[in-house]
């Protein structure tokens, strides 16, 4: 490619590094806002963390398998004048999420209201007005949060707590942890255990977590639990589709090696095979410590960014496997979690011991329960994922026999709930190491999903999404405001686009 130039007409050039969700998204809000988009990704194929394998009749989406907050994509598609259902079909997904005890119990979401009363009335006898004021309450929280606090760009603790008031402020319980915020409303162990292992995508503990996030299975039970037809990948594609109409250009395999900047203003980009591009704004998408650490070319600034990034908490690493299975697999439901006995103890392991937890949580997904088309007639598509500490954290790892130690443990474990899956019947198998996952998509460390959202990690502390010492220098994704999973990051990218807009008058 040649060196192109920044101005094209009269609209303002932007380069984005990273066709993630977060990626897309910017490029969307910011080509509607009439400026000239080009989106330059590594792999072959846009989505980043939310990518897929096809193999053999079987399709896998490598990331996120749990879609929620629908709403942040539909207004996603509204920005642009488009339709959602114009390019995505959502399957919801009902009952939700099951959890799984080595001690035989058992329960399960449901965004049915009647249903989940009676389900933790099970475990919980009379809990049902403490379920109610536990929705209540955290309805107020996500109202508190979507209307005030993820979808403003604030930089200042101050302003930021200030558009909430004195009873607002109390409401969002940041002092108290997680699971003691779920201990307010339930005395059953099994459903304060169910409804806090959310945290373990936020690199926390439900013991340390802040309350505040009590607001996240409430999200699920409030708008449901949704599978984009095709997978998710079915909704990466919808969105690729939509920028492109849009007039995004998107510009895979195209490996960023560096933004180059001179005298604290970005120039462009360089890449791979040594092209260059000039640009005078780049967002890059890639995770922010990868992006801080080795592609910003940065004179006299390598070194506080290189400290920032050693300073941030990062969220924990995945192995993760993909396995088609010939035939159909008895007493699975779509989605399931496996929690330990000891479930202090895990979080600890995984957290503060840097082991695998010896209790091994993890969960599974067999999305072909909800769309047969994900696999070959008859047979089953299986995704699981077992959380592990950060590459840093285990440096003299085999992830690789890791990985085969790991699997036979979680086989036993779902034998142990007459889930009878003779290795043999996988007709299919594909590993992700947390190696594989920062080599294939830039993950700092090995960590899946980015910054940890811990008290010094959220809101006006969470990294920001630009550059202060750089002018032209952005960020969009999951370790930048307002923080990870699919929904998190698209609504990231509106508010990196308002922010460039905002820079720009
Ligand atoms: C295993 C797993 C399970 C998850 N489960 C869920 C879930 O159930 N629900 C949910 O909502 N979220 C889930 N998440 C989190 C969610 O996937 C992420 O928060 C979100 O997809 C991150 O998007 P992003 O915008 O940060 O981009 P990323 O996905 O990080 O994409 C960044 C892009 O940049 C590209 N890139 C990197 N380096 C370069 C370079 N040098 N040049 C050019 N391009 C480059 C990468 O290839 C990639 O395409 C999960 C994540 C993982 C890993």
């Amino acid at each position: 490619m040649n060196t192109t130039s920044t101005r094209a007409g009269s609209a303002t050039r932007v380069a984005i590094v990273g066709a993630g969700l977060g990626g897309l998204s910017a490029a969307i809000h910011l080509r509607t806002a009439e400026f000239e988009v080009d989106v330059f990704e590594a792999n072959d194929r846009v989505g980043g963390r939310a990518n897929v394998i096809e193999a053999d009749g079987f399709r896998f989406d490598t990331g996120p398998s749990l879609l929620n907050y629908p709403w942040v994509f539909r207004e996603l598609f509204e920005a642009a004048g488009r339709k959602l259902e114009d390019y995505v079909t959502l399957l919801p997904v009902e009952p939700s999420v099951s959890f799984q005890w080595p001690d035989g119990t058992h329960f399960t979401l449901s965004s049915n209201l009647e249903k989940l009363l009676a389900e933790c009335a099970r475990l919980e006898p009379g809990a049902s007005p403490r379920v109610l004021a536990y929705l209540r309450d955290a309805a107020a929280k996500y109202d508190m949060a979507f209307e005030s606090l993820v979808t403003r760009n604030e930089d200042s603790p101050l302003k930021w707590v200030g558009a909430l008031s004195p009873r607002q402020m109390a409401k969002l319980s940041v002092w108290r942890s997680l699971y003691s915020e779920l201990g307010r409303f339930f005395k059953s162990r099994h459903i304060k255990e169910a409804l806090g292992s959310y945290g373990m995508y936020l690199g926390g503990s439900p013991h340390e977590l802040p309350g505040f996030f009590s607001i996240l299975p409430y999200g699920e039970l409030a708008y449901g639990l949704w599978l984009p037809k095709g997978g998710i990948y079915g909704l990466v594609s919808g969105i690729e589709r939509l920028a492109r109409d849009i007039g995004v250009r998107i510009h895979t395999g195209r490996r960023v090696t560096k933004i180059r900047m001179e005298h604290l203003c970005v120039e462009g980009l360089e890449f791979a095979d040594g092209d260059r591009i000039d640009a005078s704004i780049v967002v890059s998408n890639v995770d922010v410590p990868t992006t801080d650490t080795q592609l910003l070319d940065a004179n006299g600034l390598s070194d506080p960014l290189r400290r920032k990034a050693t300073r941030t908490r990062m969220t924990c690493g995945v192995l993760t496997f993909y396995w088609g299975i010939r035939g159909k697999v008895e007493n699975m439901r779509h989605h399931t979690i496996y929690l330990p006995d000891d479930y202090r103890g895990a979080f600890d392991d995984l957290m503060h011991n840097h082991r695998i937890p010896r209790g091994l949580p993890f969960y599974v997904s067999v999305p072909s329960e909800t769309d047969p088309g994900l696999a070959p007639d008859g047979d089953t598509a299986m995704f699981v994922l077992v959380p592990t500490p950060l590459l840093s954290e285990m440096p003299d790892c085999d992830w690789r026999a890791e990985a085969q130690e790991v699997k036979m443990r979680a086989l036993t474990r779902m034998a142990q709930h007459g889930v009878s899956l003779d290795p043999g019947r996988i007709a299919f198998e594909a590993i992700y190491t947390p190696e594989d996952w920062r080599d294939r998509f830039g993950l700092y460390d090995g960590s899946a999903f980015g910054a940890a959202h811990n008290f010094f990690q959220v809101g006006p502390f969470r990294a920001k999404n630009y550059l202060e010492s750089v002018k032209g220098m952005y960020y969009v994704g999951a370790s930048t405001t307002p923080g990870t999973g699919m929904p998190m990051v698209v609504l990231g990218g509106r508010r990196t686009a308002e922010r460039i807009q905002a820079h720009a008058h």
